[in-house]
């Protein structure tokens, strides 16, 4: 089935009036941002709306910057950024090099040129790269509905595969990513062809103090990681010293506590080893980008 069911289409001039559209047509109404994964869904009536809603002209949700409050800056990202903009932002670059590294793995330039980052932290496939790469950075979602706005940790917002706590009428606002000094951060990711969703990808980020770890992020994705998070790998690691020895490690311990399944990408135990490989590679690459720039 290649054609959409029948549907009405509505086209929000404010995220005022989206939530009020959302309101009034209830559960049976979506937001459609870039469309990459709502239409193909409805194409093959796996989703069927009753009415779209489109967010493409909500400025409010638009554009990259820093954002300060409280003496404490944080990279903004609006919802509808689109993949691209990410990809060439030089902000990102300077304060988040994981987010570059993982845009540039993202499908290719025409899903990229529309899909937006709300829309993938939204449809929260558990194979998707930046829900991984905002968990490395602890990030916070900002959630927008009738009573106002509230902040949820990148970590806490997807609660399983396609779910997320995003309510039938709220609309994820923008991320915000806390800056802090000291630190460094990467992605990896293995996949079957350029373009291709992932076998398995990992990214870190770490705080350092002199060679102290005072703070670390490590999210995986595509294999089965609780949040898309390698929890017990932060601990192990978290406040102690930069060494090769303890990355290895630290790897080992993420491959031990993910939930890989076999499917036509790969077998679990082949994940469960790019796993740990692949976290203990971020980890390098992000700790020379905390010692020595963005370049390393
Ligand atoms: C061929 C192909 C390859 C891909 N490869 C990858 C890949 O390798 N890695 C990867 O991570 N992704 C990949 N993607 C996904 C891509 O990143 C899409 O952009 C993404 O899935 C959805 O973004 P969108 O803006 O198109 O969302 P849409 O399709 O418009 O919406 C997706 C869902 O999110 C909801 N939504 C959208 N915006 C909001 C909002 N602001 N608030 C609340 N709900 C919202 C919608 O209602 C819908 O349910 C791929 C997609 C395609 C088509």
């Amino acid at each position: 089935m290649q054609v959409p069911a029948q549907f009405d289409y509505e086209r929000a001039t404010g995220v005022a009036h989206a939530i009020a559209l959302l309101t009034r047509y209830g559960p049976e109404s979506r937001l459609v941002a870039g469309g990459h994964s709502l239409i193909p869904m409805m194409k093959l009536r796996i989703a069927n709306p009753e009415t779209l809603i489109d967010i493409n002209d909500l400025d409010e949700l638009k554009g990259i910057s820093i954002a300060s409050a409280d003496g404490a800056d944080a990279l903004r990202i609006g919802a509808m950024v689109r993949h691209t903009e990410l990809l060439e932002s030089p902000l990102a670059v300077e304060h988040f090099p994981i987010l570059v590294d993982a845009e540039r793995v993202i499908a290719d330039p025409v899903v990229r040129n529309r899909g937006t980052i709300g829309g993938s932290l939204c449809q929260a496939d558990p194979s998707e790269d930046l829900s991984a790469a905002f968990t490395a950075l602890h990030a916070v979602a900002v959630i927008e509905g009738a009573d106002g706005r509230r902040e949820v940790s990148a970590r806490e917002f997807h609660t399983g595969p396609y779910q997320t706590v995003v309510g039938d009428a709220e609309i994820l606002v923008e991320v915000r990513v806390p800056i802090r000094p000291g630190s460094g951060s990467a992605y990896e990711k293995v996949e079957r062809r350029v373009g291709d969703w992932a076998v398995a990808a990992g990214g870190a980020a770490l705080w350092l103090d002199a060679d102290t770890i005072t703070e670390v992020g490590i999210g995986l994705t595509a294999v089965g990681a609780e949040h898309f998070c390698a929890a017990q790998a932060e601990d192990y690691l978290r406040g102690g010293p930069v060494t090769e020895e303890r990355f290895v490690e630290a790897g080992r311990i993420a491959a031990e506590h993910v939930r890989p399944t076999a499917d036509q990408r790969g077998p679990e135990d082949y994940k469960r080893h790019l796993a740990g490989e692949l976290t203990t590679r971020a980890l390098r690459r992000a700790a020379a980008r905390a010692q020595h720039g963005t370049e390393a």
